[in-house]
């Protein structure tokens, strides 16, 4: 009963000194930081081999432990993480797709993440065009810096000269553009029976 009554003492003083103990602490982090930081290091030197043992040890048998209390906690709070991510989303869009658009590139093969793009121009650098949706085009996965902002007609054109559309091949399909209309104003039959 003694013992059970100390306990309870015990956890009383820490709770109601809660703010005094960790004001104590952090005083005394403070005032020794420099001898602290400076022990520290020499321990985790000496000490490397083992530290490292012990956390990839404690890594290995807490894994399953620690998935399984994520997805509890995940289900378990699952409508409030939800709710939490929604507002956050939602204060922070106008942020987080200036971030998308700066650091993001989805092609057709795959997404790019954490690149740098050329700065944001508003307009495109093509035919002039403001107030349309503008993407990046690029033409060097080394460095995505090497792009330029259009709107999606001008990315189709740079597209196309990209991928070998040479004057020559411009001039052709011109040339047989011309051919075709004339053909059908010549009165020829303009469908096939
Ligand atoms: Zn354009």
């Amino acid at each position: 009963m003694e013992e059970l009554a100390r306990k309870e003492y015990d956890k009383n003083y820490y709770q109601n000194n809660k703010e005094k103990r960790s004001k104590q602490s952090r005083d005394y982090y403070l005032k020794n930081k420099e001898k602290i930081l400076k022990c520290c290091e020499e321990y985790r030197l000496k000490n490397r081999d083992k530290i490292n043992e012990y956390f990839r040890n404690h890594y290995q048998k807490y894994k399953e432990k620690r998935a399984e209390y994520i997805k509890k906690y995940y289900q378990k709070n699952k409508k409030d993480i939800l709710k939490k991510q929604n507002e956050y989303h939602k204060t922070n869009i106008e942020k987080i797709t200036a971030h998308n658009r700066n650091h993001t590139l989805s092609t057709n093969e795959k997404t790019f993440h954490g690149i740098n793009k050329r700065e944001y121009t508003g307009f495109c650098e093509i035919c002039n065009k403001k107030n349309v949706k503008l993407e990046y085009h690029h033409w060097n996965d080394e460095n995505f810096l090497e792009g330029i902002w259009v709107c999606q007609r001008c990315h189709w054109f740079v597209e196309g000269i990209d991928s070998g559309c040479d004057e020559k091949s411009l001039k052709k399909y011109l040339g047989l553009k011309q051919k075709i209309r004339r053909e059908q104003n010549n009165g020829k039959p303009k469908k096939q029976d």
